[in-house]
């Protein structure tokens, strides 16, 4: 009788899987199961893919697993190991590696597979008392102590799903003898209060359900196109309500920052289910405690950013990708998958419905949907009372600048303010100058590790880089020529918020970027107050650019569009047009009429004017016209192998050997191009090089990626470099 062998995904960075004998005796542990393994001279927790009726490992290799961690039940159901399999065979990226990413860091730590008690908070009869304007000084305190009073039970701290140090608050809170901890069983999950009644759906949101919901179950992948405010969340919610009802689970993807408070109120108020939220401040224990909640069925709804595309699903009845065109689905580092071209791979295996949503689609999504393997469902007017908001270009050139604002978007924003509006200035640097120069001789402040320029800080006295976190102080002589007439070129967010505060001392002015909300908590403090009035005129980076609803804008002004004009990669211009629209419609949400203002020294750009006079869809056919003429993505797929090293020569020496490899295979249809050096080729104090692989056909490239990459490591210029593969890559720095 042949021996019992299974196939383990091992958590090391090897490509394929390794065969193991199972211990005398030993029952045969199911797909998906964890196992405790000897790797080398580590024990290691790997997942099993399948048994196999033979192997070529020799005997003298072939080793016994430990043991089986989930001998009842596989901890990954069927399905996930499929998926697994499948995106490391798409993404050329060692499985074991992929396996662990779908598994709770508890879970690769060998934990067992059960919910464990977890810490519930409550307030004491002290705290029931007290006059909450003792708290005063304390607002978060304030506010969690007045949950824990309207709560009629302990609350789980993962059921406020709001980012923010509520830790921090309720151990102030424990101090003062107003709240204290009790050990409970529980997910951790919020209770849908479902209290909220859908609004009745105008005649284009009908027909996107209809076409969503009328027809038979089973795999449809849907664009949901539909213009900021078009009630494309209400869709959702639709479809959703109809999955919930027919006793299924639904799953919804949003972006890293699109997890904003008011998109999960609406959720929540919508449905009385248990919904499981899988946000960044949940611990480890509270994430698995919800991954498991999803898996057996007893959470219901689950929202959650890129990795929650892995959560099991007991009952799964639909796929929601809300932002679809967001970047930050895309892993940018180690196993670099797409949360939402994997959510599609998923929701045809499982055989449901997804539906991508989007006010401005992907180049890629709007190529399926015309191609016909999407149905495109269009949402064209703002539901509700809010009209869409007029644009205007501001021409920058030879105007006098004061932190890069001209006389006229001062103007504007004034008679906004005058008229009890609310202004929002958009510019995608942060800092106070993007350049320190010298005025004598010209040097400038530069990174010693990377390829750039370091940004002044002025509030905190430091020259900063934003690629690598490299920080020095200030001096205050130039090092080359000791003058003291260093001088900040250009502008970043710090500088705004100065000359607004000068020119408009009477108005709250609210700067939004990375700096300002490091903080935990920072960023909902600073939206709340943003979205009570109590700022006028508020300014940021991307991060003010998503989701938020702020009623009372009416004006928004982009500071700098040349910045995107002019864009090395080949997807500047979609990321442009995405960025104007989604920013553009922060403006007129409510019944106040909005505008825009676009300032540039190129008023007359074909871009822009095609983006504000004919709209993203217009600029879109455009883009799409001609990446099928120049042979990029959506029309050719791409690959792209990324090599760095602390010296310059070995990267560039193990893309040359990988490049003659690929020329010896002699497979047809791919393109190679390169090696060259990145667009930074320096970074973080590691040179970098890269090398592009171009094909009109997937299969093409697949073919050759499949018996080419896993032998690059063997390589032996891969020993001096750090390398890695990126499918269908969206950056290409
Ligand atoms: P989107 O997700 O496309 O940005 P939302 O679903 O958030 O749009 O809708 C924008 C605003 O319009 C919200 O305040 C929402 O409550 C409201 N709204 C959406 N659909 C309707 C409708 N059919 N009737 C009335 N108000 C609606
Ligand atoms: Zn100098
Ligand atoms: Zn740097």
């Amino acid at each position: 009788m042949p021996e019992p062998l299974v196939q383990i995904a091992v958590p090391a960075p090897l490509h394929g899987y390794f065969d193991y004998r199972l211990p005398a005796g030993a029952p045969m542990p199911a797909p998906g199961a964890r196992v405790e393994i000897p790797f080398g001279r580590q024990r290691l927790i790997g997942v099993v893919r399948a048994p196999v009726a033979h192997t070529d490992t020799p005997d003298a290799r072939l080793r016994a697993l430990h043991r089986v961690l989930d001998p009842d039940e596989p901890c990954l159901p069927a399905e996930l190991v499929a998926l697994a399999e499948w995106a490391a065979a798409y993404y050329h990226h060692p499985p074991g590696e992929v396996f662990q990413t779908l598994l709770p860091v508890l879970l690769r730590q060998g934990e067992a597979a059960e919910a464990q008690q977890l810490q519930h908070w409550r307030c004491t009869a002290q705290g029931q008392q007290i006059p909450l304007k003792q708290l005063r000084r304390a607002p978060r305190q304030a506010a969690l102590l007045q949950r824990l009073r309207a709560a009629d039970q302990a609350l789980s701290p993962s059921s406020l799903p709001e980012e923010g140090d509520w830790r921090g608050a309720f151990r102030a809170l424990v101090e003062k003898g107003l709240a204290e901890a009790l050990e409970r069983p529980g997910y951790g999950l919020i209770e849908g209060s479902g209290e909220s009644v859908a609004p009745a759906l105008n005649a284009e949101q009908q027909a996107a359900c209809e076409a969503l919901l009328g027809q038979a179950a089973g795999f449809r992948a849907s664009l949901l196109d539909g213009v900021t405010g078009s009630g494309k969340t209400e869709v959702y919610l639709a479809a959703i309500g109809e999955t919930l009802a027919a006793g299924r689970q639904a799953l919804v993807l949003v972006p890293e920052i699109g997890l904003t408070p008011q998109l999960l109120d609406r959720f929540r108020r919508r449905y009385a289910v248990p919904i499981a939220v899988l946000h960044s401040a949940l611990n480890e224990r509270e994430r698995l405690n919800a991954w498991l909640a999803a898996a057996r069925g007893e959470a219901r709804l689950i929202i959650g950013t890129r990795s929650a595309v892995f959560t099991p699903l007991a009952e799964p009845g639909l796929i929601v990708v809300d932002e679809e065109h967001d970047l930050s689905f895309k892993q940018q580092d180690g196993f670099r998958y797409s949360a939402r071209d994997l959510s599609l791979v998923r929701a045809r295996k499982l055989d449901i419905p997804i539906i991508l949503g989007s006010a401005t689609p992907s180049l890629e999504s709007l190529a399926n949907a015309r191609a016909g393997r999407y149905q495109h469902l269009r949402l064209s007017r703002r539901a509700g009372a809010a009209r869409p908001p007029r644009f205007q270009v501001l021409d920058a050139r030879g105007k006098p600048l004061e932190g890069g604002l001209t006389p006229q978007l001062m103007e504007t924003m004034r008679r906004h303010l005058d008229q009890d509006g609310q202004v929002l200035l958009f510019l995608n640097r942060r800092g106070f100058a993007p350049v320190l120069m010298c005025h004598e001789c010209g040097w400038v402040a530069g990174c010693p590790r990377c390829d750039a320029r370091l940004t002044w800080h002025r509030r905190a006295g430091r020259l900063r880089c934003h690629h690598c976190g490299h920080e020095a102080r200030l001096r205050p002589h130039c090092p080359d020529c000791q003058s003291v007439d260093l001088r900040p070129i250009g502008q970043g967010t710090e500088q705004l918020e100065s000359v607004l505060r000068e020119h408009f001392p009477e108005q709250g002015v609210l700067r939004i970027d990375r700096d300002s909300t490091r903080r935990k908590g920072e960023l909902q403090r600073l939206l709340e107050q943003a979205h009570a009035g109590e700022a006028r005129l508020l300014l940021g980076t991307q991060m003010l650019a998503k989701g938020h609803d702020l009623p009372n804008i009416t004006l928004v002004g982009i500071i700098d569009a040349d910045q995107g004009l002019f864009g090395a990669d080949f997807r500047a211009p979609e990321r442009l047009g995405q960025l104007v629209v989604q920013v553009a419609g922060r403006s007129g949400r409510a019944e106040k009429p909005g505008e825009v203002a676009i300032q540039t020294h190129h008023p007359d750009h074909p871009l822009l004017q095609v983006l504000i006079h004919h709209g993203y869809e217009r600029l879109a056919e455009q883009q799409l016209a001609e990446r099928r003429a120049a042979g990029l993505p959506p029309y050719a797929h791409l690959a792209l192998l990324r090599a760095e090293a602390v010296d310059p020569g070995p990267p560039e020496d193990f893309l040359e050997a990988a490049r003659r490899q690929a020329d010896a295979l002699g497979l047809p249809g791919v393109q190679l191009l390169g090696p060259v050096p990145a667009p930074m080729e320096r970074r973080a104090g590691r040179y970098r090089a890269q090398l592009l692989l171009q094909a009109f056909e997937r299969r093409d490239l697949h073919r050759l990626l499949g018996v080419w990459v896993a032998g690059l490591g063997k390589l032996k210029e891969a020993r001096k470099v750090r390398w890695s593969m990126d499918v269908d890559p969206l950056e290409m720095l």
